[in-house]
């Protein structure tokens, strides 16, 4: 095999949800692949890496020449309401499901030490500033997902919140039972749109 062929397949065997076999087929597939579609790909590939970055206010993402990503840039949201929530997808499942005019905070990691994931890794500082710089009362929804390391990641919130006496500026809730098994991102509307609107205080 051809090594430009060989060191195409091991790049892709790298990446997730792909076997060693799916691996040959897609690097074929590239191959017979007309020259113009594997160029844009390419440069695809290239461009996220370089044109895109972390929104200065909530960690989403947003385009390299833009401070703020389209949600924290829009005027109709409401700011006093921010999800937190640990992932980029679970952000884009959220507003799909509808009508939701908030902010959001994305954390990008739960508190994990086992997976070498810890309190320093993540923005909470970012957070903890927003809040105590708010002029208003702030409802924080811990839009979090039913495992080990995201119950460790709402506790830490919830009592550093309490250790910077910021509990008068902000109200916790979290999302009601109907999504106490579900992962957000694999979540139906119903579930979801109920789990929020039925969001409970801590
Ligand atoms: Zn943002």
């Amino acid at each position: 095999m051809p090594e430009a062929l060989k060191q195409l397949i091991n790049s892709i065997s790298y990446l997730p949800w792909i076997w060693e076999k799916s691996a040959t087929k897609l690097a074929f597939f590239l191959l017979n692949s007309n020259q113009n579609f594997v160029e844009t790909l390419s440069e695809n590939l290239v461009n996220i890496k370089e044109k895109v970055h972390f929104c200065n206010e909530c960690n989403s993402l947003t385009d390299i020449n833009k401070k703020k990503c389209t949600i924290c840039e829009s005027t109709t949201r409401d700011k006093k309401t921010i999800a937190i929530v640990e992932e980029y997808l679970d952000m884009i499942t959220i507003e799909e499901s509808g009508w939701y005019k908030w902010v959001y905070h994305i954390l990008w990691w739960a508190i994990s030490p086992i997976n070498w994931v810890f309190i320093w890794d993540l923005h909470f500082e970012w957070l903890f500033k927003k809040i105590s710089e708010s002029d208003n009362k702030l409802e924080l929804i811990l839009a979090t997902n039913p495992n080990i390391e995201w119950e460790a990641t709402s506790t830490y919130i919830t009592e550093e919140i309490s250790k910077r006496w910021l509990n008068y500026k902000v109200k916790i809730t979290r999302l009601s039972r109907w999504l106490s098994s579900w992962y957000i991102e694999y979540a139906d509307n119903i579930t979801l749109i109920n789990a929020l609107k039925e969001r409970k205080e801590v």
